[in-house]
């Protein structure tokens, strides 16, 4: 009983932590840029990018890219 219990909850975090990763996952911006990326974005590729987390973004009130939708 108690083992079925264990194995529905990691299911439920196995389910559950990719959402919270895509939510708050690392972004990424140019050192001059004041605006942030996913990190497959066309516009910051072949630049050096450093990432960026949510609360930096909300510190330097970053602005979202235009072309991937961050
Ligand atoms: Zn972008």
């Amino acid at each position: 009983m108690h083992r079925k219990v264990l194995v529905s909850a990691f299911l439920l975090a196995a389910l559950t932590l990719p959402a919270l990763g895509r939510h708050q996952g690392m972004y990424y911006a140019t050192r001059s840029g004041k605006t942030y990326h996913k990190r497959d974005c066309k516009v910051i590729a072949g630049k050096t990018v450093y990432e960026v987390s949510w609360s930096d973004i909300t510190k330097h009130k970053m602005t979202p890219c235009k072309k991937c939708k961050p």
